[in-house]
C-alpha cells in the first residue's frame, strides 16, 4: 500500500507501526449545520481508503471524532461560537443543534454506504481527557493565561512548529492566516482553553483550574481523543486540505509537545474541497445541497458515490447537477449489468488464458487503489471487466470484490435500483398530475411564482419532482430512500 503524506509532500509506502494493526483518526464533523456534499466527499474517500486498508489485510481501529463544542467562526480563536450560532438560527438549544445534526451526519453517511466508525467519539463527553492535556502542557511550560480569556500555547516553544504546512512563521503576518489577540506571545499561538467571557452565558461550560466557566478549544479535542483510543503515535489522521495550515498544524504541536513522542501520527492525509458549478458551497449562494436534495431529485446516492470515485482525492472537483446526472445513467447501466451477471446462472470450467485474465484485472485494479487510491484509473480497469469475455458468473465475483473496496452496493443489489428515471413521456403520469404541471406551466407564465412552488409542492406530494429543463417541465418519480437501492 502506498500513501501521500502531506508531511512530506510524496507518495510513501505504507508501513504502520503494528501491522497488521492501523490506528486512523478521522476529523469529524462540526454539527451546528446541515451535513453538505462537500462533506459527503471527504467521509465517502475516508471510508474508500478503510475499505481498501481492510480488504488489503490490515485490522483497521478507526476513530471519528463529533465537534460538539469549542470551534470558534475563525480558526484563529476568535469569533462566534459554531455551535452557539446554529442554535441561534434555528431557535434551539445547543444541545439539541448539536444531537440533531450529529443524527444528520449519520443518516447522510448510512445513505452513502460509508462505515460507521469503531469510535465515534463527541468532544463534550472527552472533556477530561482534553483537561488532563491542557494542564499537562501548562506543567510543562507549554502554555499560558491571557487573563480574561484563555489558556494558550506557546508555539516558540516547539522548534519544528509549522512543519505540516510548511510554515514560513518569520514572514507571517497576523491578519492573513492570524487574527490579533490581545496578550498572544506570538501571532501562531492557539487557544488551548476558553473562559467564558462576562455576560456571555454560554450554554456549554465546564469547571476548570483557571476558570468556573471556561470551555475547550477546538484543536485540543481531536488530539486528546485520537490519543486516548489510538495512543500517543499512530498511522494514519485525515481530515480537508483546509486543515493543514491550523487545525492539523496545532494537533501535532501540542500533541508532541504533551507526550514528548514524534511523530505524533505517520501518515497525514488531506481530501482536495468540492466546489459546485465553480463557486464554494454556502447557503448565500443557494448551491448548498444535501443528501437530501440528492434524493428529491430521484438520484440515488450511489450514483455521487460514483461520480465521487471519478475524481482522485486530492484534486479539486466541481460538481454540477449535469455531471450527477450523467453518473446516475452511468450508475443505472452499471448496476444493470451486474444484475445481468448475477442472473445469468451456470459455472463454466475456465481455461487458464480466462484464469490469468482474471487474476490479471485483479491486480490492476487492486495496484491502482493500493497506489494512493487511484480511483479514476481503477473504475476504468472495473469497466475493462464488465465488457471483457470472462464468464458472467465470473465477472459478477470479481466486480463484488472490486466493490468490497468501492462500496457501490453491487452485492446489495435489488431490481429496483437502478429505475429512477426521468419522466419524458409526460402522458404516462396520472392526470391529476398532468393538470398540476399545466397549472404550473400557466403561472409561470404569469411570473406567478408563488403560486408555481405551491403546484411543485403538490406535485412532490404526489411522489413527483419537477425540473425545468431546457424543453420545458419534466418530472421525475421521487421513490423513498428503501427503495432506492439502499
Ligand atoms: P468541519 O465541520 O468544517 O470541520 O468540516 C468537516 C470536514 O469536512 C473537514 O475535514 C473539512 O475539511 C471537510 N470539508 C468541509 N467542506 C468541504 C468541501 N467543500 N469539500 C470537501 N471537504 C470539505
Ligand atoms: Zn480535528
Amino acid at each position: 500500500m502506498k500513501l501521500y503524506n502531506t508531511m512530506s509532500r510524496s507518495i510513501e509506502e505504507f508501513n504502520p507501526i503494528a501491522p497488521p494493526a492501523v490506528g486512523l483518526y478521522a476529523c469529524g464533523l462540526t454539527v451546528y449545520d446541515y451535513t453538505h456534499l462537500g462533506h459527503l466527499r471527504k467521509y465517502t474517500m475516508d471510508d474508500v481508503l478503510i475499505r481498501t486498508l481492510r480488504h488489503a489485510g490490515y485490522k483497521v481501529q478507526f476513530v471519528q471524532n463529533v465537534t460538539d463544542v469549542g470551534h470558534l467562526s475563525s480558526d484563529a480563536d476568535t469569533g462566534e461560537d459554531k455551535l452557539e450560532k446554529g442554535a441561534k438560527k434555528y431557535g434551539k438549544s445547543v444541545w439539541d443543534i448539536a444531537r440533531e445534526f450529529e443524527a444528520y451526519f449519520f443518516r447522510s453517511m448510512d445513505l452513502m454506504g460509508n462505515a460507521r466508525p469503531d469510535v465515534s467519539c463527541r468532544a463534550t463527553e472527552h472533556i477530561q481527557q482534553q483537561l488532563d492535556m491542557v494542564i499537562e502542557l501548562e506543567k510543562k511550560g507549554f502554555a499560558y493565561v491571557i487573563e480574561g480569556d484563555g489558556v494558550y500555547f506557546d508555539t516558540s516553544k516547539v522548534d519544528d512548529y509549522g512543519k505540516l504546512a510548511h510554515l514560513d512563521l518569520e514572514h507571517l503576518q497576523e491578519g492573513a492566516r492570524v487574527e490579533r489577540v490581545e496578550g498572544k506571545r506570538n501571532p501562531t499561538d492557539f487557544a488551548l482553553w476558553k473562559f467564558e467571557r462576562p455576560g456571555e452565558n454560554r450554554a456549554m461550560v465546564w469547571e476548570s483550574p483557571w476558570a468556573k466557566r471556561s470551555f475547550p478549544g477546538w484543536h485540543i479535542e481531536c488530539s486528546a481523543m485520537a490519543i486516548h483510543y489510538l495512543g500517543d503515535q499512530f498511522d494514519i489522521h485525515t481530515g480537508g486540505i483546509d486543515h493543514i495550515p491550523v487545525h492539523h498544524t496545532n494537533e501535532i504541536a501540542q500533541a508532541e509537545a504533551a507526550t514528548g513522542q514524534k511523530p505524533f501520527v505517520r501518515y497525514w492525509v488531506h481530501h482536495n474541497f468540492l466546489r459546485v458549478d465553480g463557486e464554494k458551497m454556502s447557503k448565500s449562494l443557494g448551491n448548498f445541497y444535501t443528501i437530501d436534495d440528492i434524493l428529491k431529485r430521484g438520484i440515488n446516492p450511489k450514483a455521487l458515490r460514483l461520480l465521487f470515485l471519478t475524481t482522485h482525492y486530492r484534486s479539486e472537483m466541481n460538481f454540477t447537477w449535469e455531471a450527477l446526472e450523467g453518473s446516475q445513467k452511468a450508475w443505472q447501466k452499471l448496476a444493470k449489468m451486474v444484475l445481468q451477471f448475477r442472473a445469468e446462472e451456470g459455472r463454466t470450467v475456465l481455461s487458464q488464458e480466462k484464469l490469468d485474465k482474471i487474476d490479471e484485472y485483479r491486480k490492476r485494479f487492486f495496484g491502482f487503489m493500493e497506489d494512493d487510491l487511484k480511483t479514476p484509473e481503477a473504475l476504468t480497469v472495473l469497466y475493462e471487466v464488465v465488457k471483457s469475455n470472462i464468464p458472467s458468473s465470473d465477472k459478477y465475483d470479481l466486480l463484488g470484490e472490486f466493490d468490497e473496496v468501492l462500496g457501490l452496493g453491487f452485492r446489495q443489489l435489488q431490481e429496483t435500483a437502478t429505475e429512477m428515471p426521468i419522466i419524458t413521456d409526460l402522458s404516462t403520469v396520472p392526470a391529476e398530475a398532468q393538470q398540476l404541471l399545466a397549472q404550473r406551466k400557466t403561472a409561470r407564465e404569469q411570473k406567478d411564482w408563488a403560486s408555481s412552488d405551491k403546484f411543485r409542492d403538490e406535485l412532490v406530494k404526489l411522489g413527483y419532482e419537477v425540473i425545468d429543463g431546457p424543453t420545458g417541465q419534466q418530472l421525475r418519480q421521487i421513490h423513498p430512500v428503501s427503495e432506492t437501492g439502499q
